[in-house]
C-alpha cells in the first residue's frame, strides 16, 4: 500500500517560511504586495483568487484584486499591466488567464514585467525555465510539484519521469523543472503511441491530462511516485484527478490525492514567489 502524500503539509511549511521572510522584509521596511488582476467573474478564477487572498493574507502579503470588466479593450487592458509594472510598492502581478478574446496574450506576455510576473506569464521567465536559470518564476503548478516531492524526499536525480500532458501551464514546465533536477524525462501527449507501455517505465509519474481517471493500475511501474496534476468530475459529479487513485494505491509508493493534493500547493508558491520578487525589486530597482 502506497503512502498517500497531501498537500497541505506542503503548504503549510512553505507558508511558515514565507511568514518569517516577510517579517524580516518588514522589519527593513519593505511590504511584500500582489496584484491581482482578473478580467470578468469566471467561476475558476473566483475560486482560486480566494484561495490566494487567504493565503496572502496569512503571509501577511498585502493584496489588491483589479476587477475589470469582460469587455475590456486591449488598450485599456494594457494600460492596467502598465500601472502595476510602474508601481514602486506592487512587487507581483497574477493575471488570471485565459484572458478573453479581443485581448491578445501574445502582446500581454512581452508587456508584463518580468520582475513582477510570478505566474511566468512573460516570455522571458518561460524562458528562464528552460534555461535552468532559477531567478525567474516558474509557473505556479509545476513548482508545486517539485515542492511536493522535494518534501517527501523524492530525489529526482537520476529517475524516470513521465510527464503526461505537454500544456504551457503544466506539463511543458514541469518536465523543464524535472530536468533541471536531473531526472531522465519522457513528455507523452494525445498522440503518444504505446502510452501506457511508457508510463510503465516511470520511477515518477506525473499526470497532467484533464481526463478522469484515465491513469489505471496498467499504466503503473511497481513502487511508482505518482503526483496527479488533474482537476476533473467524475461520472458521479465528485472531484477526482487524472488517476485512479484506489485501484492505483496499492501499486504504488507513494500517491497524490485530488482534491487535498497539487492544488493545495499553487497559493503558497505564488506566496514565496511575491516574496523572492519583493527582495530583488528591493536590491535591483523595478
Ligand atoms: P490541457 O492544456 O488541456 O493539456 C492536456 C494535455 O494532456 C495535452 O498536452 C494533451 O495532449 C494531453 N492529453 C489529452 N488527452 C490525452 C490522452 N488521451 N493521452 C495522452 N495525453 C493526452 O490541460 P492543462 O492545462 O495542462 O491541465 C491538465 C490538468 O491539470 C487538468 O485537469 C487541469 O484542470 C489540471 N490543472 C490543475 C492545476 C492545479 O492547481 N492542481 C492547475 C492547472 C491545471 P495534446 O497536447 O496532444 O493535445
Amino acid at each position: 500500500m502506497g503512502q498517500i502524500i497531501k498537500g497541505k503539509p506542503v503548504a503549510d511549511k512553505l507558508t511558515e517560511n514565507v511568514i518569517k521572510e516577510v517579517e524580516m522584509l518588514k522589519n527593513e521596511g519593505m511590504y511584500p504586495k500582489l496584484k491581482i488582476i482578473r478580467v470578468g467573474e469566471n467561476a475558476e478564477d473566483l475560486a482560486y483568487e480566494k484561495g490566494a487572498l487567504n493565503r496572502m493574507n496569512k503571509c501577511g502579503i498585502d493584496c489588491q484584486v483589479i476587477q475589470l470588466p469582460k469587455e475590456i479593450n486591449q488598450e485599456d487592458f494594457l494600460c492596467q499591466i502598465k500601472k502595476a509594472n510602474d508601481d514602486p510598492d506592487c512587487h507581483g502581478i497574477l493575471v488570471f488567464r485565459p484572458l478573453p478574446h479581443q485581448i491578445d496574450e501574445e502582446v500581454v506576455k512581452h508587456f508584463i514585467n518580468p520582475k513582477k510576473d510570478i505566474d511566468c506569464f512573460s516570455q522571458l521567465n518561460v524562458a528562464k525555465v528552460v534555461d535552468g536559470d532559477c531567478t525567474g518564476f516558474p509557473p505556479a503548478t509545476p513548482s508545486a510539484v517539485m515542492e511536493i516531492l522535494k518534501y517527501y524526499q523524492v530525489d529526482v536525480a537520476g529517475k524516470h519521469a513521465v510527464v503526461i500532458g505537454r500544456s504551457m501551464v503544466v506539463g511543458k514546465p514541469v518536465s523543464m523543472l524535472l530536468l533541471n533536477e536531473n531526472a531522465t524525462v519522457t513528455i507523452c501527449h494525445s498522440k503518444t503511441k504505446g502510452l501506457k507501455e511508457i508510463c510503465k517505465q516511470g520511477d515518477i509519474l506525473i499526470a497532467a491530462v484533464g481526463r478522469a481517471k484515465m491513469v489505471d493500475i496498467n499504466y503503473l511501474k511497481e513502487g511508482a511516485v505518482v503526483i496527479d496534476v488533474g482537476i476533473n468530475v467524475d461520472d458521479q459529479g465528485n472531484l477526482c484527478g487524472d488517476v485512479d487513485f484506489d485501484s492505483c494505491l496499492s501499486k504504488v509508493s507513494m500517491i497524490t490525492p485530488v482534491p487535498q493534493g497539487v492544488g493545495a500547493v499553487t497559493t503558497s508558491v505564488l506566496a514565496k514567489h511575491v516574496v523572492k520578487a519583493c527582495k530583488k525589486l528591493s536590491t535591483n530597482g523595478h
